[in-house]
């Protein structure tokens, strides 16, 4: 589950949780086309009387709680929104205060911030390298490209903006990693993003999200849909921007999804390994070096990432901030009840135990798990219900890399743990007296 039972810290079990805290909601000062989170407004009613800023008595609450249910050497806040720095630097200096306050000997408080950038300048970007934030700065590829959807409330481009914060963010020298949401414009773009993304921003860490929004998404809980209507696996209903389609026109679609990776990895894999960081890249290393996914959405469980609301109501998931998910608030229930809860506990299994027949017979499962559970509104082409919507992308990128991750563990020595050329495979092979040629990628040729 999200608690981690682990080895001795302190003298007792080690207990560590995460929570994505958004202290100003869904509140954004600018108005990207695809956000998920600001209709969140509506749904959560915060037109009856709900503030949209977490109070500084609430915050302290929060703070020491989240300490005090955890016993582990490190500590992460993880402070998210709509736009967290709209409440002002005080409002963070306050945070470092109150985690100073109640910091355990030997323990260490770390925090990181999802930011659209455009607010940053000097005083905060000293003030994020002093008390050394990561910073997730979400930039969606070159100017065109981010312009079309990352927009301010008068409709314009935030580009300018955004590179000014990088400019800042390395002057400053404060870690930071980019969020390049992957929709149907810069999915055609693969190249373009990722190149822009290595040269221009010099990105450290690159994290790509796949935008996938069912037009329901507004006010429908994902697992709440109906399931009879679903499309099948390549129905035309799937792809965004057609007709009938019940996805949003900026969706990424699953081809392309694929497609936008298998380019970026290739030309990673021959130019970038050591000196690139993508995120999907490292972590399928792992993955096939027989470790767990560090991703929840590739790894087997949910329930990893809590989410936080200003009034202290706690839900399951960031993407599942809706009513059925709400498990409770801090005011009412402890935090480490509600993460061990039974709510909780059936929430992180559910992730695998739904898995379609076609996702348990998979060659991939190992890596993929189905994906996040907000996208599995589709059905297989025999009908069940409850395979993802990215599948064919996902299946496809992983069949792609397959034999080069083997390549790559072999040239560093590593164990290859799983894949159609994974260590057992090969020895198989060799017992069976099939020769095993295949074991350097294309791209190596
Ligand atoms: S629902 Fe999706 S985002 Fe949430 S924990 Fe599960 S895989 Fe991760
Ligand atoms: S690739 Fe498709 S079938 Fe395979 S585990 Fe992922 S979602 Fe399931």
């Amino acid at each position: 589950m999200h608690i981690t039972q682990g080895p001795q810290f302190n003298g007792k079990a080690s207990k560590r949780m995460h929570i994505m805290a958004k202290p100003i909601g869904a509140v954004c000062n600018i108005d990207c086309t695809y956000c998920y989170y600001l209709s969140k407004q509506d749904l959560l009613e915060y037109k009856k009387g709900c503030s949209p800023k977490m109070e500084k008595e609430r915050l302290e609450t929060y703070i020491r709680q989240y300490i005090e249910a955890q016993n582990t050497p490190e500590i992460i806040f993880s402070w998210q929104g709509g736009e967290p720095t709209m409440l002002g630097l005080d409002y963070f200096e306050k945070i470092v205060e109150f985690q100073k306050k109640y910091q355990p000997e030997g323990v260490t408080i770390s925090n990181d911030l999802q930011t659209n950038g455009t607010l940053l300048n000097d005083k905060w970007c000293e003030f994020l390298g002093k008390h050394n934030f990561l910073i997730g700065l979400s930039i969606d590829g070159p100017e065109m490209l981010h312009n079309a959807y990352r927009t301010n409330r008068a409709g314009k481009g935030t580009f300018n903006q955004v590179m000014a914060a990088v400019e800042l963010l390395h002057k400053h020298k404060v870690s930071f990693a980019t969020l390049t949401c992957v929709n149907n414009l810069t999915s055609q773009n693969a190249l373009e993003v990722y190149r822009f993304l290595r040269d221009e921003v010099k990105s450290p860490q690159m994290q790509f999200i796949p935008i996938v929004e069912q037009k329901t998404f507004r006010d429908t809980a994902p697992q709440t849909w109906a399931e009879d209507d679903q499309p099948k696996q390549g129905d035309k209903r799937l792809i965004p921007g057609g007709k009938d389609s019940v996805v949003e026109a900026w969706c990424v679609s699953d081809q392309a999804w694929g497609n936008f990776l298998i380019a970026i990895f290739d030309e990673w894999a021959q130019k970038d390994i050591g000196k690139v960081f993508v995120q999907y890249f490292e972590a399928s290393l792992e993955t096939w070096m027989g470790r767990r996914n560090p991703l929840c959405t590739l790894s087997d469980l949910c329930g990893k990432g809590l989410a936080m609301e200003p009034n202290g109501d706690v839900f399951t998931c960031d993407h599942y901030v809706y009513p059925e998910y709400k498990i409770g608030n801090i005011h009412h229930q402890k935090l480490d009840d509600m993460a061990y809860g039974p709510k909780q506990q059936q929430f992180g299994y559910a992730k695998t135990r739904s898995l379609t027949t076609q996702c348990q017979t998979c060659d991939y499962q190992f890596a993929c798990h189905g994906e996040c559970p907000k996208n599995r509104f589709i059905r297989t082409k025999s009908g069940e219900p409850g395979l993802n919507y990215l599948c064919a992308g996902w299946h496809k990128f992983f069949k792609h890399i397959d034999k080069s991750l083997a390549y790559i563990l072999r040239a560093t020595k590593h164990p290859v743990a799983h894949g159609k050329f994974s260590d057992a495979v090969l020895r198989d092979r060799m017992k069976q007296g099939i020769a095993y040629k295949t074991n350097q990628p294309q791209s190596y040729r």
